[in-house]
């Protein structure tokens, strides 16, 4: 029996909806219990760092920048600059006598050497502590070199993994509006916070070409400089992965007038949602009808396939934990169309209104988490009888330590998830691991397997 910390319990939500609900959310971390959410650098990293023609240079020790080791799965249709981990790699003297000179040194290096379209630099906790002026470098080296190099204010320390993401919006709005508009059509968008996991931008970018739409920039998965700075040209913004992108739509629709939508590309219900409210929204009727006929090609493709395997799932339990909220939301829904209950749902960055819409979406015994820890969830999938947990790096051994089915939906998987085939291949992976015959050999229930319940 596993307690909950007494200041963690207003931010678990148990016993439905009828327990009342208020959920504290957006706050720092319990010191003393190991967090499941990543820093401040690590969210403005994960949004900056798929924008394959750019320099990415953390300056820090080495340690903040090796998470970053080609170990995520955004891939570039032509420069791969983006997959090196470049790390000023502070040392013990460079804290005691600062760090400015080592980052000059090594970001002019890097720019003679690679010609990148642009520079980000990121801070990390200990350029906070040493109070580093990297804007003051960025602007020499900026003005030297005659490219963008833009200061990433990212130290690990100051907030969540939520605070990392405004900075990177804060970096990209230094070059949307930068470079000329000229031959955008009107039936057109930028695609915000998809980070093309395994090609994934790619297949949504088919889908709206299939449409007739104009794809200005993606933003930043499959990333382009240029694009980027066109964006502002766009008619629409489409924005996947709210949380981190949010901002820069905001900040967009603001200055330049341009609305936005917030969609998902995941699951069926939530892919159709997304390309028909695009179409609305571009108010155009043929593109309408195209549209009608794009899903219902795509969904009765996938369809026989998909349930065959909900035959197979249907009655298992999921444990969700993402970063964002909105790809929760997703989830359940994903999962419902393949009979699977969701009996765990969170996430490291959600609000109040996420967790409210949550608890709506999900069954009245669901529960809910913010910003949970290893302890709570290893609590939660044996309480709850779990047989899935969809998670990222950092939930893989706990599924596996309990003996329950993982899949990969983070930065790290190499498996295509969004769109229609991509729900199939999330049935496929799903079944593959839920059913595998190992779990049987585990000493507790299983449902999927044969194997004997305990
Ligand atoms: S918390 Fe600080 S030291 Fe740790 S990875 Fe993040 S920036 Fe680096």
């Amino acid at each position: 029996m596993i307690e909950i910390l007494k200041d963690r319990k207003q931010q678990v939500r148990e016993g439905g909806k009828a327990a009342g609900f208020d959920m504290v959310c957006d706050t720092a971390s319990l010191a003393g219990s190991v967090s499941q959410r990543a820093c401040v650098f690590c969210g403005s990293r994960v949004v900056l760092y798929p924008i394959a023609d750019a320099l990415h240079l953390v300056h820090g020790p080495v340690g903040c920048a090796a998470y970053t080791w080609d170990i995520r799965g955004a891939l570039s249709s032509g420069p791969q600059l983006h997959r090196m981990s470049f790390s000023t790699d502070l040392r013990e003297k460079d804290v005691i006598f600062g760090g400015e000179k080592k980052l000059y040194r090594v970001l002019t290096e890097l720019i003679d050497t690679y010609h990148p379209k642009a520079a980000f630099v990121y801070s990390t906790c200990i350029v906070g502590v040493i109070g580093d002026d990297v804007e003051a470098v960025c602007r020499t080296v900026s003005r030297e070199k005659g490219i963008d190099v833009i200061p990433v204010h990212s130290e690990g320390f100051r907030g969540t993994k939520k605070n990392g993401y405004q900075a990177a919006c804060q970096a990209l709005s230094r070059l949307v509006g930068t470079a000329d508009t000229a031959g955008i059509s009107k039936l057109s968008l930028n695609i915000l916070g998809d980070f093309n996991i395994a090609g994934e931008i790619w297949q949504i970018k088919e889908y709206y070409r299939r449409m007739g739409i104009q794809v200005v920039s993606t933003i930043t998965g499959d990333g382009r400089v240029d694009e980027i700075r066109r964006a502002h040209g766009a008619s629409l913004n489409v924005v996947q992965c709210s949380g981190s992108m949010m901002a820069l739509a905001r900040m967009m629709q603001e200055k330049y007038g341009i609305p936005y939508l917030r969609v998902s590309y995941f699951g069926i219900e939530d892919m159709s949602k997304a390309l028909y409210e695009v179409a609305e929204k571009l108010g155009d009727e043929a593109m309408l009808s195209r549209t009608r006929e794009l899903v219902s090609q795509e969904v009765a493709s996938i369809m026989p396939e998909l349930r065959e395997y909900r035959r197979k799932l249907e009655g298992a339990r999921a444990l969700v934990y993402t970063g964002g909220a909105f790809k929760v939301f997703s989830m359940v829904r994903s999962l419902r169309t393949l009979g699977i209950k969701t009996v765990v749902a969170g996430s490291q960055t959600g609000d109040k209104d996420d967790y409210r819409q949550l608890a709506d979406l999900c069954d009245e015994d669901t529960v809910l988490l913010d910003d949970t820890n290893p302890l709570e969830l290893a609590k939660y999938v044996q309480e709850k009888g779990v047989d899935l947990i969809i998670g990222g790096v950092k939930e893989r051994p706990i599924a596996y330590k309990l003996g329950v089915g993982f899949c990969d939906h983070n930065h790290e998987r190499k498996i295509c998830l969004a769109g229609y085939s991509g729900m199939l291949n999330f049935a496929r992976e799903v079944y593959t691991s839920v059913c595998s015959p190992v779990w049987s050999l585990m000493p507790r229930r299983r449902l999927h397997t044969g194997g004997e319940q305990t």
